[in-house]
């Protein structure tokens, strides 16, 4: 018996403690953590100077409203802000990847003040649960039942310029994608899409949001996964590691974009309190010192992973999906069995998002049970 709505399908392993990059159930048993809790514990766990800034932080002040002056957003914003590509951008703090989103798409529409409000996103994307993140999220298995959605998204297919062009009317506001499907399977979008979605944007006046929800702080090798490719976005939204297991999302924007929000336009009761704030600038500061050794350790991930015999490996830095071509629910619990914790997203990706601390040592003992899985 649960009191707990049917929402979620829950493995049979009760997690009671973590420390650095291991998981322990309630019998001591022992799991490397291939997963992050989906990419939040970006410094995996029992970091000590999270732990401590959170401790400290709740002895102090652990809300304070947004009607008050707040300095450990601006301290967060700043940092986030540094790593931006435009200086004069400005951030607004919420509590969720979703959010994030829903702020993100209020914001494109505010900026063209209801003259355009139309926002192009693509199939097996995934943009979070709220009416405006659900739309945009391309699915049919995510809105089935939940109809009418928010009217104003167009569908195209990643990679496939020409669905782009399709999907373009007069009152397209702009084009928001991630820039590596993560929930979707791993799919990574190429340099040359991108590119060409960059250069219709500037030509036409869209926005480029990019979802760094999944792919932000660090995860890919560098702060924002954007960088490696040839784009500047207009707008970011980011969550999942930003707290390190902390719940907090950032809706980040170009100075001249960020101006169509003034007081009233937008807000939050929780968006950016002093505990997420402090514990997300402790995670920023340190991933940030991380990125050489992200880059390292997952060019080593990517070489192992190389050896597997699977139908295709996709993805970058230390974000990774198996495609098996086949079911791999299976290959979930069998790894759990293991003492390796793993995920299997869109139903035939075996999906690797470990903590960005981890080093080879922690890869070779995971490959020692993804391998011997792969070959049964
Ligand atoms: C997880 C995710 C979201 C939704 O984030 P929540 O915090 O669960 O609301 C949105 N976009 C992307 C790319 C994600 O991976």
């Amino acid at each position: 018996m649960s009191y707990l709505m049917n929402t979620y399908k829950r493995l049979p392993v009760k997690f009671v403690r973590g420390e650095g990059v291991y998981l322990y159930d309630e019998q001591g048993r022992r799991y490397l953590d291939f997963l992050s809790g989906i990419a939040v514990n970006s410094l995996g766990y029992s970091d000590p100077d999270l732990v401590h800034a959170i401790c400290q932080q709740a002895k102090e002040l652990l809300h304070v409203s947004n009607l008050f002056e707040n300095p450990w957003q601006e301290e967060l914003a700043g940092l986030l802000i540094d790593r931006f590509w435009d200086k004069g951008g400005k951030v607004f703090f919420a509590n969720s990847g979703t959010e994030a989103n829903e702020g993100a798409i209020k914001l494109a529409r505010k900026y063209f003040d209801g003259k355009r409000y139309r926002i192009i996103t693509f199939y097996k994307g995934f943009h979070g649960r709220t009416y405006g993140s659900m739309s945009a999220t391309a699915q049919e298995k995510i809105h089935k039942g939940f109809e009418p959605l928010l009217e104003g998204f167009d569908y195209a297919e990643l990679n496939n310029f020409d669905s782009v062009l399709k999907a373009l009317k007069k009152d397209t506001a702009g084009i928001m994608l991630e820039v590596i499907q993560g929930e979707g399977g791993v799919n990574p979008a190429t340099e040359e899409f991108l590119g060409k979605v960059g250069e219709l944007c500037k030509k036409e006046g869209l926005l480029l949001i990019v979802d760094e929800v999944q792919t932000g702080v660090g995860r890919t090798g560098r702060f924002y996964a954007y960088e490696h490719y040839p784009i500047k976005p207009d707008i970011v939204t980011l969550a999942k590691g930003l707290g390190g297991g902390v719940p907090i999302g950032a809706l980040i924007a170009s100075g001249e974009v960020a101006k169509a929000f003034v007081p009233g336009s937008h807000g939050s009761t929780f968006g950016g309190n002093p505990l997420a704030c402090k514990a997300a600038s402790v995670v920023v500061r340190k991933v940030i010192d991380l990125l050489p050794q992200i880059q390292r350790v997952g060019s080593y991930l990517e070489m192992r992973l190389r050896e597997l015999e699977v139908k295709e490996l996709r993805g970058k830095g230390l974000m990774w999906g198996l495609e098996l071509g086949r079911d791999c629910t299976h290959i979930v619990e069998k790894a759990l069995k293991m003492g390796l914790v793993v995920n299997c997203t869109a139903g035939s990706v075996i999906r690797l998002l470990p903590p960005l601390i981890i080093r080879e040592e922690h890869v070779d003992e995971a490959m020692e049970v993804l391998g011997r899985i792969i070959h049964e």
